[in-house]
């Protein structure tokens, strides 16, 4: 699983970082980068709760190319 976040959505609030810090930060320009380049199976459980807790939707799974 890889994800995305949309930088003209993001409001930089934290949340997703805060649910799941180990995927997300708050870059430099304060707006949330995606850390890692696959989701930890451990860790997707943390990703759906900050896609589905942000509140501008700026998160979403990058389908995987074939
Ligand atoms: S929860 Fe959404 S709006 Fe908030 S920092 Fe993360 S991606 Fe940006």
């Amino acid at each position: 699983m890889k994800v995305n976040v949309n930088k003209d959505a993001c409001i930089g609030c934290g949340a997703c970082a805060s649910v799941c810090d180990k995927v997300f930060a708050i870059g430099d320009e304060g707006f949330a980068t995606v850390i890692v380049e696959e989701v930890p199976e451990e860790e997707k459980e943390n990703v759906v709760a900050a896609m589905e807790g942000c509140p501008t939707s700026a998160i979403s799974e990058q389908k995987e190319e074939n």
